[in-house]
């Protein structure tokens, strides 16, 4: 029989890449269209729905950038020092009222906003003032300790893009602009559930040949850490009807069907199979490592992704394509994580073909940057070794032997975990 060599469903034939599959994420998927206003307080995390347009500078006016003196430039002695009587105050939130006296200075401390009249501001350091008199060295250039009104943000500017994911400092900017509340994506509703005879609940006696559900717990954190709200749907028992039930009602009232386990061709591995005969899969074991058994497909228009059931292997599919996918589906416009390049201190080969994902510890090199240290021990079934780690070393495909001190990509845990 003629095997297709595109064919990544066929047994033996071609898997289909990670980048593949990561276009596939973003080209077969569409963002939620709803939009719900929330209170500034509550909305770090959320996806901001439409572009973020200043109502108003800021600093609204100009401003003193230090403690100190506001004095018309044009009233300097050139070249000598200037003595000048104090008249007025301005500081923070109490404005001098009206313009400033020609030939004179106005006391003003930080954030003051700047008096009428006066354009440059000397700081209090470099002044001595005595009996209602400064004495102002020469020197000062014009303009000099004003902050400018708009000199962060001019009204009318786009200050966020749509898709944008809130962080502080865009909270911060946001309350800077005067805005109480924003309008960001609702959240992304996402079923979870893990399939396995062999799992129980934690917190319970174990019996015999029996497990704890690791998995369903590693996801709910890491699904929370990205502001969707979970449905918890539980351990489902090794049957295809039982499987099928499930994923029909995990379906209903939700935008994203997460599982782990029982993607493989074992007979006790139903989930391909099921989802198969309630939709279709777009995509469904790829040339990474972990990871090979992930597939991505649909259920009715609901969207699926099928996670392995080895722990490790959940977490790397996790942070490479489910983290993709929801944030997709969540209106988010970046949904690739960003890795940077290290160096590591070990060796290690590789088969061609495939890409792999290693556990290892970032420590500072002497002569800067960092160097990767390989956990001890790698396996699907490892979880140690990503808690002992602080993110992926990435081998990419083309790659069969890695000399320590090479240079590799490296995904911190840090940047697709918070
Ligand atoms: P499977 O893909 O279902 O064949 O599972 C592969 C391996 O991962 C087996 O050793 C399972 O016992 C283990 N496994 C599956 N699901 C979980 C889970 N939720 N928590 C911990 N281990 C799991
Ligand atoms: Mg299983």
């Amino acid at each position: 029989m003629a095997r297709l060599s595109d064919d990544c469903f066929a047994f033996g034939g071609t898997l289909m890449s990670g980048a593949e599959a990561l276009r596939l994420v973003e080209t077969r998927t569409l963002p939620l269209p709803e939009v719900e206003t929330v209170p500034l307080a509550v909305a770090v995390h959320r996806i901001l729905a439409t572009p973020l347009v200043a109502p108003l500078s800021v600093p609204p006016h100009d401003n003193a950038a230090v403690d100190g003196y506001a004095v018309y430039f044009d009233d300097l002695a050139p070249g000598a020092p200037t003595i000048l009587p104090v008249l007025g105050r301005a500081s923070a939130g109490h404005p001098l009222p009206g313009a400033a006296p020609r030939r004179a200075a106005v006391r003003i401390f930080t954030g003051a906003r700047m008096p009428e009249g006066p354009d440059t501001i000397f700081m209090q350091e470099d002044c001595v003032e005595e009996d209602g008199k400064v004495r102002l060295p020469p020197g000062l250039k014009q303009g000099a300790n004003r902050r400018r009104a708009g000199e962060d943000v001019k009204a009318g500017t786009s200050v966020l893009a749509a898709g944008h994911r809130l962080r502080a400092q865009d909270i911060g900017l946001a309350a800077s602009l005067g805005f109480g509340a924003l309008p960001v994506f609702r959240k992304l509703k996402v079923a979870l559930l893990s399939t396995g005879d062999e799992l129980r609940e934690p917190g319970i006696a174990l019996p015999e040949g029996a497990i704890y559900d690791a998995n369903r717990y590693t996801l709910r954190a890491l699904l929370e850490g990205l502001g969707v709200a979970v449905t918890d749907l539980g351990i489902v028992p090794d049957r295809r009807d039982a499987v099928e039930a499930m994923l029909v009602r995990a379906a209903t009232d939700h935008d994203l069907v997460l599982t782990s386990g029982g993607m493989s061709t074992g007979d006790e591995d139903h989930v391909k199979a099921a989802v198969e005969a309630l939709g279709r899969l777009h995509f469904w074991r790829l040339a990474i490592k972990p990871g090979r058994p992930v597939a991505m497909g649909q259920i009715g228009r609901v969207p699926f992704m099928g996670l392995p059931g080895n722990p490790v292997a959940v977490m790397v599919t996790f942070l490479v394509l489910a983290r993709p996918l929801v944030l997709r589906l969540a209106g988010a416009r970046e949904i690739a994580p960003r890795s940077f390049r290290v160096i590591v201190d070990f060796a290690y080969r590789k088969k061609e073909g495939r890409r792999e994902y290693l556990g290892a510890r970032l420590d500072a090199a002497p002569t800067g940057g960092w160097i990767a240290r390989k956990f001890p021990r790698d396996g699907a079934g490892i979880l140690s070794s990503m808690v002992g780690s602080d993110g992926l070393v990435v081998l990419e495909e083309s790659l069969t032997e890695l000399a320590p001190g090479s240079s590799v990509s490296f995904l911190p845990f840090r940047e697709v975990m918070d």
